[in-house]
């Protein structure tokens, strides 16, 4: 009868199962070592598994004995893996790739979020320590919480959890000059708009926002996460200067004012994530119609220029409202009416807020700025 050379359910050495081969073929451990050209002792090795089963040897075993050339590589294999299983080494390996499965842990350490760590458990509570819990199950305290965590991949997860946390503990040491109140707050419009006007710089916003008893901070995004900002608890006012434009930066900045005049909980702006829900809808309405320009001054100046204004028709409509052209423009854009990047440009829209290397800088201005 052929032997069918199957592979046993529980992991075995494979010099058993070379001892019953040899024993069905009626082979000696000498006669085989003749056949397969090594020594006898070679063969006694594999026999007691002091001689572990190369490529090469599963590939020789098997032509000698009719077997599949992987049978005894596989057997090998399987066996070994079964010995590992219980290694403290693996357990390690195991709560690093939870821990990194987590959060973003390489790069918040790049960022000096999170001090290196020499040990797996040293690295473990330093986490831990970041996110201000004592065990992963805890709930970690932030500004803002996701709404739609379902919407997201878990890197994304991760890396706007370990954002948020960072904006929070940023907030926590940031000192301001007057209280919140949203009323208070809603009378200011003019005043903040008038920091809108030829040029938008957070820190100048920041300052401002202070006297409101507002936290306002520039935090950087972390790689691949498409964050423009937060707003939450303290309140807080977080922006990633992601935006470019500098009209889509003060419209974000408009919209985020919304949500805190109207005393929404924690909200976190992240396209498109964040665009269906209802208080956002309401940020947004509130934005378009207390900040200049209004929407309804920018229907009647689309009716009056047929939806075709020229680049003079725009910076006098935006000098008239006392705004940066670049909002009106970012108004008239999110009407679906299109204008020529050639032409946006010829604005000056290129002149964006401080980008991404700065942050660290413009953080510390704002922090003075805050005592
Ligand atoms: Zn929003």
């Amino acid at each position: 009868m052929e032997h069918t050379f199957e592979i046993p359910d529980e992991p075995v050495r494979p010099g058993l199962i070379l001892k019953k081969l040899l024993r069905e073929k009626g082979w000696t451990e000498k006669e085989l070592a003749l056949v397969i050209g090594k020594p006898v002792g070679y063969v006694r090795d594999i026999s007691n598994g002091t001689q572990r089963v190369s490529a090469e040897l599963s590939v020789d075993l098997g032509v000698a004995l009719g077997a599949p050339w992987d049978y005894f590589a596989v057997l090998e294999t399987r066996f070994r893996i079964s010995n590992l299983a219980q290694s403290d080494r693996l357990g390690n390996i195991e709560r690093v790739s939870r821990l990194f499965s987590w959060v973003p842990v390489a790069e918040l350490v790049r960022r000096g979020w999170i001090r290196k760590a020499a040990s797996t458990k040293a690295l473990e509570s330093r986490v831990l320590e970041f996110f201000g819990i004592s065990d992963f199950e805890e709930e970690i305290p932030s500004i803002a919480r996701p709404s739609n965590i379902a919407a997201l991949t878990s890197y994304e997860r991760g890396a706007l959890t370990a954002w948020l946390r960072r904006l929070t503990w940023e907030s926590e040491r940031k000192s301001v000059v007057g209280q919140f109140e949203p009323h208070r707050l809603y009378e200011s419009i003019p005043e903040i708009m008038g920091l809108m006007q030829t040029r938008i710089d957070f820190r100048d916003i920041a300052e401002k926002l202070s006297a409101y008893g507002i936290r306002a901070i520039a935090l950087e995004t972390l790689p691949k996460l498409y964050l423009e900002g937060a707003t939450g608890k303290g309140p807080v006012l977080g922006v990633t200067l992601r935006k470019r434009k500098v009209g889509e930066f003060g419209c974000l900045l408009q919209h985020m004012l919304g949500h805190l005049i109207l005393k929404h909980e924690g909200h976190i702006e992240m396209t498109p994530f964040c665009s269906r829900e209802k208080e956002h809808d309401e940020a947004e309405a509130f934005a378009t119609s207390h900040f200049s320009p209004t929407d309804n001054a920018v229907s009647m100046f689309l009716h009056a220029t047929d939806d075709t204004p020229t680049k003079d028709e725009i910076l006098n409509f935006s000098d008239e409202h006392g705004i940066h052209p670049g909002i009106t423009i970012e108004r008239i854009l999110r009407r679906g009416v299109e204008l020529s990047t050639r032409y946006q440009a010829k604005i000056g829209l290129k002149q964006a807020p401080p980008g991404k290397s700065t942050i660290a800088e413009l953080n510390r201005t704002i922090l003075r700025s805050g005592k």
